[in-house]
């Protein structure tokens, strides 16, 4: 019975100008309090599962889901203080009754604050995964992200991951930055995977409202940067890494056979996880809740949640469609038959009819996925057939 469990670590040293995810800057003391709230929130799982209250579907819905996760996400998980970060996950462990010999256990890191003695640490407390936002090798690209690290520290954080016993390293890589080019970006996925990375996320830099970038460059960002560029961009790249045997197994994600993440894909395949923090979300018993994006609410009262909502057996079906599409392995006929009773073109033929007439998707023995380029680059025209 796998349990899957994301916990967000809300704190960074500095805001990126391009970031609108719910992060802050905050103080030792608050970080502190905040992980102290983060254990007594693992606290309270651990009695409703003593209570037989916490329920696992997710073998019924995917007899193959067999391994733990747990997924400390930010944020940037390495700014609080190491060791509690550490308790926090062995409580999380104990909590959820988890096999720690076989469970993934990962924590998101940033050059900038990752030192060795936090990555050991870490690593002895039983994460034996490590996603490091890298975002570039190039300076000027960096500084134009306004991030804290250079390429020399990105550098280092790999090499520090590595000598601390980290064998699972992903590094984040990011599209479409202004004066990026494409081959500066093919030398960055090259050198990483020199250093011995074995996984790489591949983002588009997206400009949110609400964001400094969004007043620097608004609607603009089509004119300095052009969309056809970053397309370049991305399937060059992923080209690239296919070469070195890193398969694109997501829109966004590549790695070797056997470093998928675990813990993300079963997002992708709509299984449940609870969640621990401030501002994360979870899915149980097809319910999907979240706490408030308040550190200080979060830190009074951790055990506060808001229901989002109840999930249907039609908003199952849509949602796995949208998610499932995301990835090279697409939606099955036979598993979807297996987890819904019906398969996908008898409930949603005109839509699958007119993606597969439009080039979006495609369907092969039994499965549909999205068609490259094309579907890859108008996923969310896909997506919205199941919305
Ligand atoms: S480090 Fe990541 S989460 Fe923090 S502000 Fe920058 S982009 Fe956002």
């Amino acid at each position: 019975m796998a349990r899957h469990i994301y916990v967000h670590i809300p704190f960074c040293e500095a805001k990126c100008p391009y970031c609108s995810f719910f992060s802050r800057r905050s103080s030792p003391d608050i970080e502190n309090e905040y992980l102290h709230a983060c254990m007594k929130e693992a606290a309270f799982y651990k009695e409703r599962i003593g209570n037989g209250l916490l329920p696992d579907n997710n073998l019924k819905l995917d007899p193959t889901d067999r391994t733990d996760t747990v997924y400390f996400g930010g944020g940037t998980p390495s700014v609080p203080d190491a060791f509690l970060t550490a308790e926090l996950l062995e409580r999380v462990i104990d909590a959820f009754g988890i096999g720690k010999e076989d469970m993934e256990a990962t924590i998101e890191a940033n050059p900038h604050s990752l030192t060795l003695s936090k990555a050991k640490t870490y690593r002895n407390a039983g994460f034996n995964r490590i996603s490091i936002g890298i975002q570039s090798l190039d300076k000027d690209v960096l500084k134009t992200l306004g991030r804290l690290h250079d390429p020399k520290a990105a550098e280092d954080a790999i090499r520090i991951a590595r000598d601390s016993g980290f064998r699972n390293i992903s590094a984040d890589l990011i599209t479409g930055v202004p004066a990026q080019t494409v081959e500066g970006l093919i030398k960055d996925a090259g050198r990483l995977l020199d250093l011995g990375v074995s996984h790489i996320s591949l983002y588009a830099l997206s400009v949110e409202e609400g964001t400094p970038f969004y007043s620097r460059y608004g609607d603009a960002i089509d004119d300095i940067v052009d969309p056809s560029l970053e397309r370049k961009m991305y399937h060059d790249v992923r080209a690239y890494l296919k070469t070195r045997g890193f398969c694109p197994y997501e829109i966004s994600n590549c790695s070797p056979k056997g470093r998928e993440s675990i813990h993300n894909s079963i997002y992708w395949k709509g299984l449940e996880y609870a969640a621990i923090g401030a501002g994360a979300h979870g899915f149980l018993d097809s319910v999907r809740f979240c706490h408030d994006d308040d550190i200080e609410s979060y830190i009074q009262d951790p055990l506060s949640v808001t229901v989002e909502e109840t999930l249907d057996e039609k908003a199952k079906q849509k949602e796995y469609m949208m998610l499932m599409l995301r990835t090279s392995e697409g939606v099955a006929d036979k598993a979807f038959a297996e987890r819904f009773g019906r398969e996908p073109g008898e409930v949603f033929g005109d839509g699958i009819g007119s993606l597969l007439e439009r080039g979006l998707i495609e369907k092969d023995g039994g499965r549909i996925r999205l068609t490259s380029p094309k579907g890859l680059d108008l996923a969310n025209e896909v997506f919205r057939e199941f919305v």
